[in-house]
């Protein structure tokens, strides 16, 4: 299932239809544009069952795009099922309930497409917030990352998220990365870690 998706996001977004189901809490670490918690919000949530999206940004511009364009998709009862926090993903333990049965933490590194190129995700908080992920997803669940290595810093986050990997534990996780072979230049690899 993972051929015919040319984009990586859409290749994750694949991944996470076979993991999420109707009712779980998912995270959405970076919400930028607001493409990927629309889509986790679908996967969570029926007319029948309800689910929640935490979404995380530092840009206020980031979540107002993510707010109107959930608007535009949803209804205003769908809607209320997404959480906006305007702070950083390393903070999530914070506001996310200790009880919320979190089956997926998506990451989308790297900066706003069409927003401030300067605003970036960057290695400290990155691994931060990887750890938050790590003690907060259930068993079964799926911590997912996209990585852009094309500007400033991209390289430095790759290496900072495969040396995390490479420190999850052999019994409790499977840690995997996807990489398009045939775009050297911008591989755009997508890890993914089950629990
Ligand atoms: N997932 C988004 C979408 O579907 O449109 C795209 C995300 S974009 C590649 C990365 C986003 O991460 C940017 O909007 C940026 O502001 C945000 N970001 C950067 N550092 C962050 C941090 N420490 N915590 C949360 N978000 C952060």
């Amino acid at each position: 299932y993972l051929f015919g998706k040319k984009r990586a996001t859409d290749v994750a977004h694949m991944v996470w239809k076979h993991i999420v189901q109707k009712g779980d809490t998912v995270i959405d670490a970076t919400c930028g544009n607001g493409f990927d918690t629309l889509a986790m919000l679908n996967l969570v949530s029926d007319d029948s069952r309800k689910g929640y999206v935490y979404a995380f940004d530092i840009q206020k511009d980031a979540l107002d795009k993510t707010l109107l364009l959930l608007e535009e998709s949803l209804d205003s009862n769908k809607k209320q099922l997404v959480k906006l926090f305007n702070i950083c993903h390393s903070k999530m333990e914070e506001v996310v309930p200790t009880n919320a049965p979190v089956r997926l933490v998506a990451f989308n590194l790297g900066y706003l497409p069409g927003g401030d190129k300067e605003i970036i995700t960057r290695s400290e908080t990155t691994l931060l917030a990887l750890e938050a992920a790590k003690r907060i997803v259930i068993p079964g669940g799926l911590i997912s990352i996209v990585v852009y290595v094309g500007h400033p810093g991209g390289r430095e986050e790759l290496e900072t998220v495969e040396t995390f990997a490479a420190g999850m534990s052999v019994e409790d996780w499977i840690c995997c990365k996807l990489g398009m072979l045939n775009r050297p230049n911008s591989p755009i690899p997508i890890f993914l870690f089950r629990r």
